[in-house]
């Protein structure tokens, strides 16, 4: 490795990709002025200069749709199939922004004793990210498309497995006609992140990442008084009820917790199942994961793959061991093989196993027994994370009763917890604060301005 370098690695076959340098400390100021130079101008172009950018980056996703996921699935091993999804979603959020941000941003005007009086959507300035390597796309984009069109400037430091698709992703934003600068990305460390978030220039952050990350970047950020979007871990329970329709939703039940191999915040981490339809469950739904093709991630077929690194395959590997050392009994899988960790179902799972208290961060599925609703419900919210919950049942009505109970950012009905442009994504508790996408996400980074004229 060569003196100040981060690699690139592909999981599949270990070889390395490629070297980065890091950015010296002289670059990450110029980049930093330069991010504060380019607001000037860039927040003085109609939003509607913006959402035409934001046409031909969708465009422009389109036209390398191909060598983009194909750079995905090399640096985090990720499925071809799989990568091409993140990058249509990218393009479907594009799409989205453009038709949807001026309405988003107008004037909010409200009637008082002025003569007028409103909100002011104004942008803040350079905004900070730090974002994971499982969709390096999709949460790069979910980040930067509402802010820039918000009218700030964005600089992005992504995970260093991942460094050639965030220099990818600064070359979309040039080449769709951006102002050079707009979009930035540094290839830098964690020391040089908490100085740039010290700096006056930066005014707010944004991190996607792991909790441990999560408590850093907010210690440092409330010491500099800067606003934070946290999207951090999560350990969803997916609840099975006896009258679930099992041939309608096995598959998305087993999408919950396999897509993108298990490497996914929002993923079904507890399986909660009642006891009624408890075998008939545990029996197809292990079928299936069983029947999961493993392979060549760079293959049309492959569904399964390593995960990104084999140190996660290390620190899965622990939590399963934890769990069979408590009394858990490995019904398909528990194996690991340099990055690859064997697709896992297990059994006789109690609440003091770490595949329960802690997020488990690739295709192990821990499988709960209950006796009723009420039961899994006290189950699903005895942890600290507070993504989202799911809930299989022909019983809407029973399943809406619950609602309230839930003190999660998301609960889904027959559907697996997932992201979508047009509705916020966030959570609470330990998996951080804030929203993105929607309307509350590209009002996340912006001045609520009050304005008022006697
Ligand atoms: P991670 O280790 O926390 O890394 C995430 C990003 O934070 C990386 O860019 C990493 O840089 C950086 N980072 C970590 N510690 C830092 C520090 N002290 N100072 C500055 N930067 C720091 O998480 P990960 O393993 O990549 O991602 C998996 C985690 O992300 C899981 O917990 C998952 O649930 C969560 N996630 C949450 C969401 C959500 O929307 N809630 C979505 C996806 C993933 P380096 O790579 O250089 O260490």
């Amino acid at each position: 490795l060569i003196k100040n370098a981060i690699e690139s690695k592909n999981p599949y076959n270990s070889k390395v990709l490629q070297e980065y340098e890091l950015d010296t400390p002289e670059l990450v100021a110029s980049k930093l002025e330069k991010s504060n130079s380019v607001f000037k101008v860039w927040k003085e172009k109609s939003i509607k200069e913006r959402t035409n950018l934001l046409n031909n980056l969708s465009n422009l996703l389109e036209d390398r749709l191909e060598y983009l996921s194909e750079l995905m699935t090399q640096e985090m091993g990720k499925p071809i199939s799989q990568s091409r999804a993140e990058i249509n979603k990218c393009i479907f959020l594009c799409d989205f922004y453009a038709t949807n941000a001026e309405n988003f941003l107008a004037d909010d005007i409200i009637e008082t004793d002025a003569t007028e009086s409103f909100i002011s959507y104004d942008p803040l300035g350079v905004i900070l990210a730090i974002m994971p390597w499982n969709y390096p796309f999709w949460q790069v984009f979910r980040f930067a498309v509402p802010t820039l069109t918000a009218g700030n400037t964005a600089l992005l430091k992504h995970a260093s497995n991942v460094s050639g698709c965030a220099l990818a992703i600064q070359k979309l934003f040039e080449d769709s006609g951006y102002p050079q600068g707009c979009f930035q990305t540094l290839l830098t460390d964690h020391e040089t992140i908490d100085g740039l978030i010290k700096n006056d220039i930066v005014k707010a952050v944004s991190l996607t990442g792991s909790e441990k990350a999560g408590r850093h970047i907010a210690k440092v950020a409330g010491e500099h008084l800067k606003k934070v979007v946290l999207e951090l871990g999560g350990n969803n329970a997916c609840i099975v009820l006896d009258d679930a329709d099992l041939d309608t939703y096995l598959d998305t039940m087993v999408n919950a917790r396999m897509q993108n191999t298990g490497q996914s915040c929002i993923a079904a981490k507890r399986f909660i199942v009642t006891k009624g339809i408890y075998d008939e469950f545990l029996g197809k739904f292990t079928k299936k994961i069983k029947d999961l093709r493993f392979g060549d991630p760079m293959e049309e077929s492959t569904e399964i793959a390593t995960l990104a690194r084999e140190d996660l395959a290390v620190d899965l590997e622990k939590q399963v061991h934890d769990a069979v050392k408590k009394g858990a009994k490995v019904i398909l899988g528990g194996k690991r093989d340099k990055a690859y960790y064997a697709p896992t179902v297990l059994t006789k799972v109690n609440t003091d196993m770490a595949v329960f208290r802690e997020e488990t961060f690739g295709p192990v599925a821990p499988i709960f027994k209950v006796n009723d609703f009420e039961e899994a419900l006290k189950l699903t919210t005895d942890t600290k994370f507070g993504l989202g919950t799911m809930v299989f049942t022909e019983d809407t009505e029973k399943a809406s009763k619950a609602i309230s109970e839930i003190p999660d950012g998301a609960y889904f009905i027959n559907e697996l917890v997932k992201s979508d442009p047009r509705l916020p994504f966030g959570g609470t508790k330990a998996s951080g604060f804030g929203r993105e996408l929607s309307k509350e996400g590209i009002l996340e980074f912006v001045n609520k301005k009050t304005v008022y004229v006697k």
